[in-house]
């Protein structure tokens, strides 16, 4: 039978609540379906802080190092706010995408038909959106050097930070979204500022150049950042995958997230390269909230967005293409049915909580899978 070997990270907040309901269709997946998942659980910001006084153990970070693929909560919380810089719990998270060389955020916009009236954005506008934001995750001006505060002597200071790519960077996260686009609808828009910035300009030559070499078969467009930006918001189902650096993918996946509803319906992928042995990418999935430190411990926590990461998981980590549409769709059916949590409530709707929604899922996954 086929292992596949997960390690799970709760962290902290309702990461371990929402992680509860993905496990129970782990259980269900490996007793009923012969899935072959092997589990370990690890500990991750504030949790692991106060474990281990680091925000991730050098013995969880093996665990993720040799894991097929991590599943992760979310980190932080009031408790933690005063520790120092370097064990912050967001350093946790970071430690795992740097380690893991994590390059590529998959970030899908989906907009689930019984909530296209939660979206900003008018119903026939969102109603149906299916788009996956493709954003450089270890380079640019996130990380360039020099990046620095400088003292001018006059009483003035200068901040600088540094955007640079290489080729070699935007070759491979180019090749991750053709990839993707190819398994969806067989187009990709690249955005950046080559109006502007050198870095655009090469990103824009780079991108054309490996789309001409490998991956011609795909439709490729590109757009200046700000345009696509505008156009987001103005007509976001002419789109199906997007990719960008990583400041204009921080900046414009979370636009298309509020294109969607609720930050506790969002789930999100990171890759790294292949391994040259096996051919699986390193992959951690997580959802786009936080710890919810408001909400956390009273079981109202919306486990949607780590149920769907869950699914990315069975996808993009283990090809398992059938499993994962048919979560996809039992969480679409669920909420048709009418079943919310309390961020997603609406008129007419029957609330319920995290254990209540998570059931329901796991109840309509089990009936589509017979
Ligand atoms: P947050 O995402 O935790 O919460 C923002 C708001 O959305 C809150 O009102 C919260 O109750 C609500 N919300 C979020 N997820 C929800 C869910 N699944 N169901 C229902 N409601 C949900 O962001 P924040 O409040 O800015 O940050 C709280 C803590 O989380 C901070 O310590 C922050 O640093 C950390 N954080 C961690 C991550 C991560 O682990 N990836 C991401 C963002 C923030």
């Amino acid at each position: 039978m086929t292992s596949r070997n997960l390690f799970l990270l709760p962290g902290d907040g309702i990461g371990s609540e929402a992680m509860a309901e993905v496990r129970k269709i782990i259980d269900y997946m490996n007793a009923e379906m012969a899935a072959g998942f092997t589990t370990d659980e690890g500990l991750v910001g504030g949790s692991a802080y106060d474990a281990h006084g680091q925000a991730i153990s050098d013995a969880d970070m093996e665990k993720a190092m040799a894991a097929d693929a991590v599943l992760f909560g979310a980190v932080g919380g009031p408790k933690w706010d005063a520790v120092p810089y370097e064990v912050r719990p967001e350093a946790g998270l970071l430690r795992l995408r740097k380690d893991l060389e994590l390059f590529a955020n998959l970030r899908p916009a989906i907009c689930y038909p019984a909530l296209s009236d939660a979206s900003s954005l008018k119903r026939e506008l969102v109603e149906g959106l299916d788009i996956l934001i493709v954003r450089e995750l270890t380079g640019g001006v996130y990380f360039g050097s020099p990046k620095e505060i400088i003292d001018l002597g006059n009483g003035q200071k200068r901040g600088i930070d540094t955007q640079v790519y290489d080729t070699y960077e935007i070759e491979r996260i180019a090749g991750v979204a053709f990839e993707l686009a190819r398994t969806r609808n067989n187009r990709v828009c690249s955005m950046e500022k080559r109006n502007v910035m050198k870095s655009g300009v090469l990103w824009n030559q780079v991108v054309t150049a490996t789309h001409k070499e490998k991956y011609s078969d795909v439709a490729l467009d590109h757009m200046l950042a700000d345009a696509g930006g505008m156009q987001l918001v103005r007509a976001p189902k002419q789109f199906d995958v997007i990719v960008t650096d990583n400041l204009f993918g921080d900046m414009l996946s979370d636009v298309a997230a509020m294109l969607t509803g609720s930050l506790g319906m969002l789930p999100s992928a990171s890759l790294g390269a292949p391994d040259p042995k096996t051919g699986r990418r390193k992959a951690m999935y997580e959802p786009v909230h936080g710890s919810a430190p408001d909400i956390a411990g009273k079981g109202i926590a919306n486990p949607i967005a780590m149920i769907a990461s869950f699914a990315m998981c069975l996808r993009y980590s283990f090809n398992m293409v059938k499993e994962a549409d048919t979560l996809e769709k039992a969480i679409a059916n669920v909420l048709d049915q009418g079943i919310r949590t309390g961020d997603i409530m609406a008129e007419g709707a029957r609330q319920v909580g995290t254990v209540e929604m998570g059931d329901a899922i796991l109840a309509e996954f089990k009936a589509l899978s017979a």
